[in-house]
This record gives structure tokens, C-alpha cells and sequence, in this order.
């Protein structure tokens, strides 16, 4: 039967109890999820500032539909691309201080165009261990295009100076997650770009956790460590994360950026997103740009969790970002953890190896500017007691 490979390779998941299960809401993103007809507290989402769910973004979207149509039709280069995705590429290049940018359907797309196109035979690729999965596949796709693919252990910058030392590649590309998602923790990018400029590499960031949240207007990691829009640097932002829409950008030079749209493969091979989206998205960037009080909200939010959380048996991860890691360590103590947890009616992903190394089993919390502080105690208040 052909579907007895499936069945078995099923059945090894089960058993080693590695199935996922969706949970199905019955309300929108936001800091309550209806969950099986219960009211959950959620720290699963990746909405960092609590835009999934604005009525004015929704607003938006729905105008935009009426006025543009629900779909696009065609890809950008062919006939989809209209009006209001050359506004939001725009808005998205001023915002980030870039010459250009170009909007992708997702972040795992943008991330496909980016370290392919750039890298190919007898160039270079150097990645952080802990990336995105997206942009492994990417580095995987450079591979096959001939390119050399090494991956330096994290955040390692000696290690990854060696490396280019030691390379001979036409052209490198240093490949790194500016916030790590599963640590929470800050890619060295000064360092980084430093080694960028004296090894003549292009930087590659994806900044899907920092976009919105850091920087001093929510401009991004860059911005956080005052560093320049520079030339050498490809940005990847997600825009389903804080920006609360979906798609993703990539920003550069005019000149990056346009050959980027000319090659690359999943910007050129797939059909433009709803204009809609790109209608929602203007409204979520100008709600980012004056969204002190939500990134003041959030990082009060954060510093109180990990007051709170200090001295726990679990130690928290050093994050200084909306992702906070509560290290369990041993693979079912995490799911157990969880587990009650959403009993108490408080929802916070465990997170297993292989996602993470073995030993480091956690719970993910999310903070989100949704958050009060009432969410926020409630959850230290039922963790310690846990404990
Ligand atoms: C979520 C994420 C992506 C993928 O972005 P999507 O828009 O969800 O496809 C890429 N990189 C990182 C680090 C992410 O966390």
C-alpha cells in the first residue's frame, strides 16, 4: 500500500510523542484566545505589540478590498502589482532608512530570495547555528546552486572571522537572525557588520523579532545598535509578527534590491499578495511609528516578568526581548509544565529538541504590549507556585 511508509513514519512520531496538534481559536489574535469554549491567556502569539487584532488595521484591510478587489490576479512582475504595494514599499524603505525595498508573500519566501540569489557557485555562505529554519532552507538552496555553506557556532565572531579568513569565495554572505527565536537573544550585529566591511561580505539580517519592537521608533535591530542602513546590508522583516498583517519585506540598495527582484526566485515564481494586505499594512506602519506607548508597555512588561521570575527553579534565558525562554530542561517536565498551565487557563508553548539542543526543553513566553500587568502576575504568581 503506498500509504504504509506514511502510517509507520506516523506512528514512530506518536510514539516518541512528537505529534502536533493545532488548536483551533474561536476568536481573534489577541491577549485572550478562545480555546474548546474556555477563555485562554496568551503567550503563544508572536504579536508583539498587539496589532494582530486592531480594528483600525481591519479597517483598513476591509477598505482596501473594496477598493482594490480581494486578490491580486498575477505575479508582481507580470500584472500584480498594484498601487498599494508600491505605497508600502515606499513607506517600508523610508521607515527603515533603505534606498528600496521589495514585499514578499511571507518571511519564509523572502528568505528563500535572499541567500539563493546572492549565493551560488563559488561563493561563500556563513550562518549562525541557531537560525531560522527558513533560512537553512535558503542556505540548502544555495548549496545546490554550488555555493560553499558553513554554519559557525552562535553568536561565535572569532569562529566566523576564521572562517572568512580562511575563505577564498567571490562573493561571501554572512547570514544571521538579528533576535534569536528561540533564545530571545541579540545577534552581535555591530561585530558582524565590522566583519562585513573588512571581509567585503554582504550582511543578510532577518529581523522578524526585532521589526516594531526594537530600535527607537520600532525601526528594527539596526536601529537599536545605531547602525547605518548600509550598503552591504540586506534586511528581511516580517510583517505577521509585530506589524500584526502577514507578508514580509526586503530592504537594501536600489541597486541590491532591484537585482533581487530580477532573480529572485520566490519574489518572481508566486502570485502577489491581496493589495488589501498591503492597505492594512500602510495603517499597521504608521500605528509602529507612533507606538512609544506600546514599546513602552511591552519592555514594562518584560522587565516586570523577569523580576518576577527571578530565582525560579527555571531559569529564564538572558532575553531582553519579547521572547522569553523559561529553561525546563528535561522534555516532559516542559510538556508537563505546559500542560498545567493551560489547565489554569494560561497558554505558553513548550519547546522540545530538536527545535532546541537537547537538555534545554523550555516554555516560550511571548510577551506581547496587549499584556497588563495583572496577565503578567498572574502568570509568575501560577509558575511559582508550580515550582
Ligand atoms: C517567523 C519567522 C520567519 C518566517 O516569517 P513568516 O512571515 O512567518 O513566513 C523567518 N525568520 C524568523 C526568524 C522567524 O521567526
Amino acid at each position: 500500500m503506498i500509504e504504509d511508509r506514511l502510517t509507520t513514519e506516523l506512528a514512530d512520531i506518536a510514539a516518541a510523542g512528537l505529534t502536533r496538534r493545532r488548536r483551533v481559536l474561536a476568536s481573534p489574535c489577541g491577549r485572550l484566545a478562545a480555546v474548546d469554549g474556555r477563555e485562554m491567556l496568551n503567550f503563544a502569539s508572536n504579536d508583539y505589540l498587539g496589532l494582530a487584532g486592531n480594528r483600525d488595521i481591519a479597517q483598513a484591510v476591509a477598505d482596501g478590498a473594496l477598493a482594490w478587489g480581494a486578490g491580486s490576479g498575477a505575479s508582481h512582475l507580470v500584472s500584480g502589482h498594484l498601487a498599494p504595494h508600491e505605497a508600502i514599499e515606499a513607506e517600508l524603505a523610508a521607515f527603515t532608512g533603505f534606498e528600496r525595498t521589495l514585499t514578499f508573500s511571507t518571511g519564509y519566501l523572502a528568505n528563500l530570495a535572499v541567500t539563493p540569489t546572492f549565493a551560488g557557485r563559488g561563493d561563500a555562505v556563513f550562518a549562525d547555528k541557531l537560525n531560522h529554519a527558513s533560512l537553512i532552507d535558503a542556505m540548502q538552496l544555495a548549496k545546490a546552486n554550488g555555493a560553499d555553506v558553513q554554519r559557525y557556532p552562535h553568536g561565535d565572531v572569532a569562529a566566523l572571522e576564521r572562517l572568512l579568513a580562511a575563505s577564498t569565495a567571490k562573493t561571501k554572505l554572512i547570514v544571521t537572525d538579528s533576535v534569536f527565536s528561540m533564545d530571545g537573544d541579540l545577534a552581535p550585529l555591530p561585530l558582524l557588520l565590522d566583519l562585513a566591511e573588512r571581509y567585503d561580505a554582504w550582511l543578510v539580517i532577518d529581523d522578524a523579532h526585532g521589526f516594531g519592537v526594537l530600535g527607537p521608533h520600532g525601526e528594527g535591530a539596526l536601529a537599536h545598535f545605531n547602525l547605518p542602513a548600509a550598503k552591504r546590508i540586506l534586511l528581511m522583516g516580517t510583517l505577521g509578527k509585530a506589524a500584526g498583517v502577514g507578508g514580509a519585506f526586503v530592504a537594501g540598495s536600489a541597486l541590491a534590491i532591484e537585482y533581487l527582484l530580477q532573480k529572485g526566485r520566490s519574489y518572481i515564481f508566486t502570485t502577489a499578495t491581496p493589495p488589501a494586505i498591503a492597505c492594512g499594512l500602510s495603517r499597521s506602519l504608521e500605528l509602529i511609528r507612533g507606538g512609544d506607548a506600546l514599546r513602552a508597555n511591552l519592555f514594562a512588561r518584560i522587565g516586570q516578568l523577569r523580576d518576577g521570575l527571578a530565582g525560579l527553579r527555571w531559569p529564564l534565558l538572558p532575553s531582553a526581548t519579547a521572547i522569553q525562554p523559561l529553561i525546563v530542561g528535561d522534555n516532559e517536565a516542559a510538556v508537563a509544565l505546559a500542560k498545567v498551565l493551560w489547565e489554569r487557563g494560561l497558554w505558553v508553548p513548550a519547546i522540545r529538541p530538536p527545535t532546541v539542543p537537547k537538555g534545554t526543553a523550555r516554555l516560550r513566553i511571548s510577551v506581547s504590549a496587549a499584556h497588563t500587568a495583572d496577565d503578567i502576575e498572574r502568570l509568575i504568581t501560577t509558575l511559582k507556585e508550580l515550582a
